[in-house]
């Protein structure tokens, strides 16, 4: 049986493997699994390629028996609000949210709001592959109508939390989905906001998608030179957020997760769900608060459904995907930034006071390039010489990838990415030099393995 889903859906370069036939196919494909009626919400992001996927989307479920409502270009999370909000069957969004320009992709949400899990990616799969795709006929084909769900959605967000005071905030969309959200969204909570990057561009001339360190230079410059309070940026469909503090940094990932993970945690026994790449500082600062943390597999679909069956108060992934299931089960870039606002508003304390104050942590992220087809054979020669390669391991984890820690609560994990072609190594611990010494090992046998 072939694959055509990854961690976050189907996602490939534009024209090879993204084509405007497959968009057809899987419209086709999911319509009959549907089974040819009840209406699918579409969700774009605004790529150049985008316009051209939804028309062939669009035609595959029609064809299909399905209708449409068409959303435009909406931050990902938008999708999986109209999804409930329009009592639609599913919805799809059009995005390779953090990848280049030259990237699209598709992905399915569920009639409860929550991304397609594997076991539903699969049974789209299998229709493709038998090519059991079932055209409705003449007199049960769909019909397609605009939807302008981002007020009700802004309006929804507006209600979560309330500020004592306006913020300065400096927001970078990326050019991105985010544009037609954030900005309004936090001027109707108070705030004076000042934005960048935040028209709509598929070409992405602002700068790399991915809220990443190496990305938010700018950010950091115009969040110290207007004396702001904080910077806020997404990724290219805002379904992820990263800060920088009033000082000009771009706030590390993992003690950020950590600082919001605490603010969710209410009373004893709560639960917060993070996955496998996230450091121990998250375990620690949600520890203080007496709360307790489960770890999943990478990806929000993994961490959304283990947030449903926890009952946890909050889900999130070290790069910036956040779920509060107080609003629904799916990563909001929008509503995180609320939250972030939030909680300065709550303690009365600046970014930078609140991230100085964590236990130092380090994490060094490194990858190595890897083509698909070879990731399965290196990780497996990886994990037979771990032990031989690596003393002190006190503990092996393979929820996903391999993680493994040291007795000195120093810890790693290899993994392949599941929508590039890299194998993705992290290593976190107290003491800079070690972690920097397992990460740099482990990426030598990786290069060595490939
Ligand atoms: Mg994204």
């Amino acid at each position: 049986m072939g694959k055509l889903f990854g961690t976050s859906g189907v996602r490939g370069v534009v024209s090879k493997e993204v084509t405007p036939e497959l968009a057809l196919d899987l419209g086709l494909a999911l319509a009959t699994h549907l089974g040819g009626e009840g209406s699918v919400v579409l969700g774009k992001d605004p790529r150049t390629s985008s316009d051209m996927l939804e028309s062939c989307l669009i035609s595959g479920l029609l064809s299909g028996g399905c209708d449409v409502k068409r959303l435009g270009i909406v931050p990902t999370p938008a999708v999986s609000f109209a999804v409930r909000r329009l009592n639609a069957k599913a919805g799809v969004m059009i995005t390779a949210s953090h990848n280049p320009p030259e990237y699209n992709g598709i992905k399915f949400w569920g009639s409860d709001g929550i991304a397609y899990t594997p076991e539903q990616e699969g049974a789209i799969e299998r229709i493709y592959f038998d090519k059991r795709m079932k055209p409705a006929a003449w007199d049960r084909i769909g019909k397609v109508g605009a939807v302008d769900i981002l007020p009700s959605y802004i309006d929804e967000l507006v209600g979560v939390v309330k500020l004592k005071r306006g913020y300065k905030v400096v927001v970078d969309c990326g050019n991105g989905a985010g544009s037609l959200v954030t900005p309004y969204l936090l001027r109707k909570l108070g705030c004076e906001v000042v934005t960048l990057n935040s028209q709509l561009d598929g070409f992405f001339p602002g700068r790399g998608l991915e809220p990443s360190p190496e990305n938010l230079g700018e950010l950091c410059n115009v969040v110290k030179s207007l004396g702001a309070d904080i910077g806020l940026a997404h990724d290219g469909d805002a379904d992820r957020i990263a800060a920088v503090d009033e000082k000009g940094r771009v706030a590390e990932p993992d003690k950020l997760l950590a600082l919001i993970s605490a603010h969710q945690v209410r009373k004893k026994g709560d639960i917060v769900v993070t996955t496998v790449d996230a450091s121990g500082t998250v375990d620690e600062y949600v520890g203080v608060k007496k709360g307790k943390v489960i770890r999943t597999k990478v990806g929000d679909a993994s961490v959304a459904a283990e947030v449903r069956k926890r009952g946890a108060i909050f889900g999130g992934e070290p790069c910036g995907a956040w779920i509060f299931p107080e609003v629904h089960l799916v990563p909001d870039g929008p509503l995180a930034a609320t939250k972030i606002l939030e909680l300065l508003d709550l303690t009365g304390r600046q970014l930078f006071e609140l991230l100085d104050e964590l236990p130092e942590h380090q994490t060094v992220r490194k990858k190595v390039a890897c083509s698909n087809e070879k990731k399965a054979a290196t990780m497996k020669e990886f994990k037979e010489r771990l032990r031989k390669e690596f003393k002190g391991i006190s503990d092996v984890l393979t929820i996903d990838g391999i993680r493994f820690s040291f007795r000195d609560g120093s810890w790693a994990l290899v993994r392949p990415s599941g929508t590039e072609p890299y194998i993705r190594v992290t290593a976190g611990g107290k003491r800079e030099k070690s972690v920097e010494k397992v990460a740099g090992k482990a990426t030598k046998i990786l290069k060595s393995l490939v």
